[in-house]
């Protein structure tokens, strides 16, 4: 178990505890459900394009989610057939349209895995990545995958460093291989054509640019694999679907070689009803356990400080309207919202609330008061979600309590 799972757990005792006491908040309560997603809608209106792009497939692409090829290649990642299995699984219920193995070329373990992976039945395509050779090739068409990923490095540092072949030799080599693999009657072959960044250096521009060049030159799909070295992976996938591409590659918590690619995660509508992003934590928790990493506190969407709100002024509009300052939404994914008061940046509004997840009645002038006081012990040191409670128990009592009892 990682942190993050302690974290939201404890966020979620918190939530209990809510619905057993008063009416948490306008935001939070049932009744004015509607209104909220009306108003969600309304503010997040702002962020979508003006005009509709025909270029752009940000509403209709698909996942090549690539942890158990990619995500092998991460350091610390050893994975045994039952762990490839219990991921393979997860990713298929997630919804994922592609899974890539991989190549079966890599080792007589990684051919058996292939192939049991690929008799698991299930609704997602397997797909591995190879490199572009005959002998790579026979042995993945006999194995059950649906489609091959066929891998050659162009760039003018591999052909002089790495393969030490010239861009004659690759077109031959390429055609030779596909030519073989298309016999063989396996999906792709040259029905995707991919881009990779390989060493992740491209910036979003610079992506926009080639895989519209590229999208103005081949009528087939688009396939993009980043890397993170640069910070950019996720960026580099938006701006590539942007430009037209229609898949792009993912690992869950971007696991892959030195710090990865982009992880598997979601926003915005289209994948709301496509994957079940409500099992995204609990996937990227099954693979940091297996890998040995905790999730990031500040991992987008389920770090667990992703939906942590702390200032006071953010935590009164939060209250208000979560809008104000949540561009997506806990519950979609299976997290829990969580106003920080023990602290001394915390604010009346929402202490009050706190006050009233507890049951407890307090005029808005003594939940100042009792305020005031948790900010003055928060300045010798942050105080835990049960020291406030208790501190506000112990106020509440004494203010209820009847000075000659
Ligand atoms: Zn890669």
């Amino acid at each position: 178990m990682s942190p993050n799972n302690v974290q939201n757990d404890t966020h979620d005792s918190k939530r209990a505890k809510s619905s057993s006491g008063r009416p948490v908040s306008a935001a939070t309560s049932a009744s004015n459900g509607k209104t909220e997603e009306a108003k969600r809608k309304e503010s997040s209106a702002i962020y979508k394009p003006k005009f509709s792009d025909s270029l752009s497939r940000v509403n209709n692409f698909s996942i090549i989610e690539s942890t158990l090829r990619e995500g092998e290649q991460f350091g610390n990642a050893f994975f045994t057939t039952e762990d490839k299995i219990k991921i393979a699984k997860a990713l298929d219920d997630f919804g994922v349209e592609y899974i890539e193995i991989t190549s079966p070329a890599a080792s007589e373990q990684s051919r058996q895995d292939c192939i049991t992976i690929c008799n698991l039945g299930l609704k997602a395509k397997i797909l591995t990545h190879v490199r572009c050779h005959m002998d790579d090739a026979r042995i993945a068409v006999e194995t059950g995958v649906d489609g091959l990923d066929v891998v050659i490095g162009t760039s003018s540092y591999l052909r002089e460093f790495s393969h030490g072949k010239d861009m004659e030799y690759i077109i031959k080599q390429a055609t030779e291989v596909i030519t073989f693999i298309k016999s063989k009657g396996l999906e792709l072959g040259v029905n995707r054509v991919g881009i990779a960044d390989t060493v992740g250096c491209a910036n979003p521009r610079q992506v926009y640019e080639l895989v519209k060049t590229l999208r103005s030159v081949v009528s087939c799909d688009i396939e993009c694999h980043f890397h993170n070295d640069t910070g950019c992976a996720i960026a580099n996938a938006y701006a590539a679907l942007e430009a037209g591409a229609t898949h792009i590659d993912t690992s869950i918590l971007g696991i892959g070689e030195r710090n990865g690619i982009t992880p598997l995660g979601a926003d915005k509508e289209y994948v709301m009803n496509k994957y079940k992003l409500s099992q995204l934590r609990e996937v990227e928790n099954l693979i940091a356990d297996m890998v040995s990493i905790q999730v990031p506190f500040n991992n987008y969407i389920t770090g667990y400080c992703a939906f942590t709100h702390k200032a006071g002024i953010h935590a009164k509009a939060i209250l208000n309207n979560p809008s104000t300052y949540e561009i997506l939404k806990p519950d979609d994914f299976g997290m829990t919202r969580y106003v920080s008061i023990g602290h001394r940046l915390t604010g009346w509004n929402a202490v009050k609330n706190r006050v009233q997840q507890l049951g407890l009645i307090l005029t808005d002038d003594e939940v100042k008061e009792v305020t005031s006081q948790i900010k003055q012990l928060a300045d010798l040191k942050p105080l835990g979600v049960e020291e406030v409670d208790t501190l506000l128990r112990n106020f509440h009592q004494k203010v209820n309590t009847p000075l000659n009892e």
